[in-house]
């Protein structure tokens, strides 16, 4: 979710150009496709080194994209809770773990049974400044969202979602179609 990554890039950020989520979505809408088919690709044929090329291109990439601009994770997307998010969070809102579900969260039906926002955008993301009311002591999904520095193997799944989603996640894969042949 949009984690603002660090104080680096939160330096760096002013000079970043603000992110257009309307053009963005237009240009993911035509390019989806043709991005899982590269990512399909790569993982069944992973090229040598591939995570240290990715590293470097992540690099390039939080240079040209300003989240605070952009946001589209906690519009749009769920966090999942882990138990202690539920704990650290409720605790830093003086709330009990039940009252905190009860207010915000509901439980997935099936697969892992996860707790989730029951609604979008975040009640967390103030619409004014794109900024997490609970940064300090977010959930761990959004603290490593779009987990673009994550093993690409473990990951890669999650990439072919949020190509869609996340203009961070566009770029690395648009770097990756420039850069590794699969
Ligand atoms: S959707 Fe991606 S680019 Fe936008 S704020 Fe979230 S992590 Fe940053
Ligand atoms: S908790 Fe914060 S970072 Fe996570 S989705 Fe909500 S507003 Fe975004």
């Amino acid at each position: 979710m949009a984690e603002i990554v660090s104080d680096h890039y939160l330096r760096q950020m002013s000079k970043i150009p603000p992110v257009n989520l309307r053009s963005f979505k237009r240009k993911a809408q035509y390019a989806k496709t043709k991005m899982r088919r590269f990512l399909n690709k790569l993982e069944k044929d992973r090229p040598r080194h591939l995570d240290k090329k990715i590293e470097v291109m992540e690099k390039e990439v939080w240079k040209e994209t300003d989240c605070l601009s952009c946001a589209n994770c906690c519009k749009t997307m769920t966090p999942t809770y882990n138990k202690k998010d539920l704990e650290r969070i409720s605790a830093h809102l003086k709330m009990t773990v039940d009252e905190f579900k009860k207010k915000w969260l509901k439980q997935e039906r099936g697969g892992d049974r996860d707790w989730m926002n029951k609604h979008t955008p975040c009640q967390f993301l103030n619409p004014d400044d794109n900024m997490c009311s609970i940064y300090e002591v977010r959930p761990d999904d959004c603290a490593g969202f779009p987990h673009l520095s994550k093993k690409f193997k473990d990951f890669v799944h999650i990439h072919k979602q949020n190509v869609e989603y996340c203009p961070a996640t566009y770029k690395l894969v648009e770097k990756m179609m420039e850069g590794i042949a699969p």
